[in-house]
Order: structure tokens, then sequence, then C-alpha cells
């Protein structure tokens, strides 16, 4: 689904934030891209969707591949036609927006008519109930938990094949992030969506991934399957102190 080959960003024409990384999602995995504060997770994401291109930062070195095409140079608003959506660190709902409004401003990329809208909004509706019951509130005034289910059902509304998500346990309490990822894993299982995730929060992203990478300033320094990681004892030590 998606093939990631040696790719370099660099911001301001100085800062080297990702250096040779290498990675692939495999068509209906979930993959995480694990890592402390400025490993280089999120420009890593940047540069497959295509902000990278958008901002000040320059892929330098690399190719990306999206369904077997070259994607590289594909701008952000071709990549989410192509399949490919961002969910950013951080949220971004339009607070001012409702609930049902924010859901709205991610299915109108598409340009759905009507009745595909409705439908889009019943499938969100049906992974998150908590969405239905808010989707007359404004976003601004809805938990954490909630705005973060505002941003990942507004991607869904766009009718992706990969979502890449940053950071989504960001700020969250537990019990919440595993309602989050639960519904991940069965939107993955039941939908065959694709999910590429940054975490931080390691033991959660690898209960519910396939695979994971570990970057460490910019570089991936360890992959393998989640049980595999999960036992791997320079894992534990650096990031899960179990040693
Ligand atoms: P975080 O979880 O804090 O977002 P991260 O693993 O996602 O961390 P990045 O945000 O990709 O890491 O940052 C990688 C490196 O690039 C860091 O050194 C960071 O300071 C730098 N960097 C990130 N964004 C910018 C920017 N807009 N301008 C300049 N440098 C940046």
């Amino acid at each position: 689904m998606l093939r990631v080959n040696d790719i370099e960003v660099i911001y301001d024409g100085a800062i080297l934030a990702v250096s040779g990384v290498s990675l692939a999602v495999p068509q209906g995995s979930i993959v995480a891209l694990l890592g402390a504060n400025g490993a280089g997770k999120s420009t890593t994401l940047k540069a497959i969707s295509g902000l990278v291109r958008a901002g000040r930062a320059a892929l330098s070195r690399g190719s990306i591949h999206f369904k077997g095409q070259p994607s590289t140079d594909t701008s952000a608003n071709l990549l989410v036609q192509q399949g490919i959506v961002h969910v950013l660190e951080g949220r971004h709902v339009f607070p001012h927006l409702t609930v049902e409004e924010n859901l709205i401003s991610g299915g109108f990329v598409r340009r759905p008519g009507r009745q595909a809208l409705q439908t889009g909004l019943e499938r969100i509706y049906a992974w998150f109930p908590r969405l239905k019951e808010k989707r007359k509130v404004q976003a601004g005034y809805t938990s954490g938990g909630e705005q973060q289910m505002v941003a990942i059902g507004r991607a869904l509304m766009t009718n992706p094949s990969l979502v890449l998500l940053d950071e989504p346990s960001m700020g969250l309490a537990p019990l919440i992030v595993q309602e989050i990822f639960d519904i991940v894993s069965q939107l993955n299982a039941s939908e065959n969506v694709s999910f590429l995730i940054a975490e931080q929060n390691i033991p959660v992203a690898l209960k519910h991934a396939h695979y994971g990478y570990v970057l460490e300033t910019g570089k991936v320094v360890l992959s393998g399957s989640a049980e595999q990681l999960l036992q791997d004892s320079a894992l534990q030590d650096a990031y899960l102190g179990k040693r």
C-alpha cells in the first residue's frame, strides 16, 4: 500500500529532521512509528501526506510510492483524493463549528452528493456513537477524547485507504486512549483501512499494531513485528523502563 524509501527531510535548509527513513505499510495493516519527542515521526508523516512540500521543509532525498505509483511529488490535496488522509498532531478541529459540521468539512474534500454525505455521517456515527450524541455541540466544547474522535471521523469522511494518525493518545486519559485504539483496530479489521500511527505511547501502540518502526534522531533504529518489539531488550531499556 505504502512504501517509503530512504527519505531525508530538511527544515529551513539547515535542520536535518529525517535522515534515511525507509518503511512499508502493507495493505490492511496497522503500523506504528515510535519514538521520543523530536525523533522525526511527525515529519515522516508530513512527507508521506504531501505537507512537507507545502511548508518550510524540503524532501531532499528518497522516494515514496502509494498503491504502486510514485507519490513523492504529489500534492497533499491530490493525495487525499487518492486515499491518504493525515490526522495531525493536536487534532485541529474547528472549535466554533459543531461536531457534525466538522465531519461534513471532511466529506466535502471528495465533493459528494447530499446522499453520500449522509451515508458517510451515518458510518462515522456507527463507529463513534459519542459523536452522534454530541453532533450539535460546538467541537470546542467537547472533551479532548471527543475532539480526537472528531479529527479521526473527519478524516474517515474522505473515504481513505490509508490513515496517518499523529499521536492520537496525546493528553488523553488511558481509558479514552484505549477506546480510540480499539475503534482503530475494529475499523482496520472490518473495513480494511490501513493505519500508520506515530506514537510515544509505545505499549498502547504495539498492543494494536501489527508492525512497528522505532525512530531516533531521524533514523530507524529498530523495526519488527509488534510481538518482536515488545520483547526487545533494547526497546524495553530505552522506552518501557522494564529492566
Ligand atoms: P513530536 O512528537 O514532538 O512531534 P516527532 O518525533 O514527531 O516529535 P518531529 O516533529 O518530526 O518529531 O521533529 C523532528 C525534528 O525536526 C526535531 O529536531 C524538530 O525540532 C525539527 N522540526 C520539526 N518541525 C520543524 C519546523 N517546522 N521547523 C524547524 N524544525 C522543525
